[in-house]
Order: C-alpha cells, then sequence, then structure tokens
C-alpha cells in the first residue's frame, strides 16, 4: 500500500509499505482523509521524536472497512468509520476508573503505533467508530471534536451564557463551535488576526482582553504559553474556570494569589475517555452537528509535504484527502 512516511523530520516521502496485518480482534480500514493537527505538526518538526524513521505520521482518520478480523462480525465490512486513535489497555487502574486517558500502556495512531496517513490502516475493533454518512470534512474532524466535548463534558462547573477561547487553532475552533451548538456566546482572542476573521465568520465575536475588560466564567486556553495564560486570567470572572488544553511544557506566569484571589477553577482536559466520549461525539454529529466548517485547506494524499508545512499558517484547520474513489457523499 501507498503511504506518507517521514523520513526526517521536515521531510515526507510518498512509497510502498506492506500492507498492515489484521489480527482475530481488528478491523482494516481504507482510509478515507486525515486531518492534521498540532500534534502532527509537533512530529513533522521534530519536536515529537518519531518512534523510528521512517514514521507514518496522522491519527484523525475515517474510513470503510474492508476487512475483518476472525472474532470481529463480518457485517462489519463496508462500513463507514470514524478511528478513535488512542487504543487503551482498558485493564490498567486508570482504565477501570474510566480514566482511560491516562492509560498506562496507551497507544497512539500516529504517535507510538503506525499512523493512519496511508492507504490502509488496521486498528482493534472497538475502535473502529460507525458513523451515518456526512461529509469528508466532518468526518475528518470527529476526533478533535471529541478532544473538545470531553473537556465540557469533565467541567466541575455549569456551562456559562458566555465563553473566552483563547487560541483559534484548530482546537479553539472545534472549541468554539460546540460552545456554539450548546448555546454558548463565544468571544475568542488569537494574535493572528486571519485566525480571528475565520473565527468570526463561524459566529465567535473577537474579545478585546485588557484589564478592565469583559470577564467570563469558563475562559479556555487552547494555547497554555506563558503569553497566552496572561491573557486567558485576565479574561476569568471571580470563581471562573480557566480550562487548559494546550500541552505547552513551560512554567506559566500565575501566582497563587491571582488564582486565590480570583477564586478560580483550574482544570486540564486531555483527550478522552474510551468509550463514552467517542460514542457522544459520534452521537452529536450523527444528529447533525458539523465540526467540518472549521476546514480551511484540503490537501491531495501526493501533496502531504505541502500540507503539513503550511498547516501551521492556515486560518482554519487542514485535512488530506486519501481514498480516491471512495469518497463519502
Ligand atoms: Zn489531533
Ligand atoms: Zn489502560
Amino acid at each position: 500500500m501507498k503511504a506518507a512516511r517521514l523520513v526526517r523530520p521536515g521531510a515526507i516521502v510518498i512509497d510502498d509499505i506492506p500492507d498492515p496485518a489484521v489480527g482475530p480482534d481488528d478491523v482494516g480500514i481504507a482510509v478515507g482523509g486525515v486531518g492534521l493537527c498540532g500534534s502532527d505538526l509537533s512530529v513533522f518538526s521534530g519536536k515529537w521524536t518519531a518512534p523510528s524513521y521512517p514514521w507514518v505520521m496522522g491519527h484523525e482518520a475515517f474510513g470503510v472497512i474492508d476487512e475483518t478480523g476472525s472474532n470481529v462480525p463480518a457485517e462489519r465490512l463496508g462500513q463507514l468509520v470514524v478511528i478513535e486513535p488512542n487504543i487503551v489497555c482498558r485493564s490498567c487502574d486508570q482504565c477501570h476508573r474510566g480514566r482511560t486517558s491516562a492509560c498506562v500502556a496507551r497507544q497512539s495512531v500516529g504517535m507510538n503505533r503506525q499512523g493512519a496517513l496511508a492507504e490502509r490502516l488496521v486498528v482493534p475493533s472497538p475502535f473502529a467508530w460507525p458513523i451515518e454518512t456526512s461529509t469528508a470534512e466532518d468526518l475528518a474532524c470527529v476526533e478533535p471534536t471529541t478532544v473538545v466535548m470531553a473537556a465540557l463534558r469533565r467541567l466541575t462547573t455549569p456551562l456559562p451564557d458566555a465563553a473566552l477561547v483563547v487560541g483559534v487553532g484548530a482546537q479553539g475552533l472545534l472549541m468554539s463551535v460546540a460552545l456554539l451548538e450548546r448555546g454558548v456566546a463565544v468571544h475568542a482572542f488569537d494574535v493572528n488576526p486571519e485566525r480571528i476573521g475565520f473565527a468570526r465568520g463561524l459566529g465567535v465575536q473577537a474579545a478585546t482582553v485588557d484589564e478592565g475588560g469583559p470577564r467570563f466564567d469558563l475562559v479556555v486556553d487552547t494555547v497554555g504559553s506563558p503569553s497566552s495564560v496572561v491573557v486567558a486570567c485576565r479574561g476569568v470572572q471571580v470563581g471562573g474556570t480557566l480550562l487548559f488544553l494546550g500541552l505547552d511544557d513551560r512554567p506559566l506566569p500565575l501566582t497563587a494569589q491571582g488564582i486565590v484571589r480570583r477564586q478560580m477553577v483550574l482544570q486540564g482536559s486531555l483527550t478522552y475517555d474510551h468509550p463514552i466520549d467517542f460514542e457522544a461525539s459520534v452521537a452529536t454529529v450523527d444528529r447533525g452537528f458539523n465540526p467540518g466548517r472549521v476546514i480551511s485547506d484540503e490537501y491531495t494524499f501526493d501533496e502531504a509535504q505541502r500540507a503539513f508545512e503550511r498547516s501551521g499558517s492556515s486560518a482554519g484547520k487542514t485535512w488530506i484527502r486519501v481514498g480516491t474513489e471512495r469518497k463519502p457523499s
């Protein structure tokens, strides 16, 4: 099969590799398309070191089941599915607690297990979620939508009437449309005016965030950088929640005094828990929610190199169409 492989940081080559073997509990999937996000860009740039080179990247994938393992009902053949790319063990302590996002034996497609930017992908069958036919753009956004929906599910404070989203890259845009869908007015801040322009097209209001500016019961920091948290903290109402989604590893300029005086609730949210969060996001998309609105750029499989090079500076989210004749609706 054809696969887009990272041969060294910054360089993708498309070549033939052996088809992955389908185990008894697995399904084989003809990949239709793959969305790109910040974690893919970290692998591409070498910030996250791939387990080996050449490496197949990509994890936000959908496709059609074209092979079933011996323990998987053959009726699943031909099903349109989205991939839950964090394959968890379902037997460690965290998995038993329901916090599979903290599974000690987690394998992640495209990070430490073969990625989805290939003609075929194999995953254990419970991690291939059947979904009604919807647009390819929506399908490419189901996985990152699950991330933001899981974060909202985990909130310990009620959903407010208005929220501030700091950083409207792909994850911030998805958080914005998920909040809008629930009737929350979304204000957004980003240093990139093109991104704010794109977000406004989705119904988001541009936020002015300065001392004395409006405060919100919920502020979502999708960046997590020393400068984004300054903006985020300014926007938190007394008793409000500051929700972190970004995975920056630098120390933040937060003081205990600032947190205590503002009586802030600090919350972090990592990916999602199996199976409840994918169940919920697939059902939401099946009911007509269109996360694909956040996509601004589409590339063909052969343009994978360009897709990675440009996606960091695009106004919305980027995806790569992989399958040719299997384009859903
Ligand atoms: Zn992602
Ligand atoms: Zn586990």
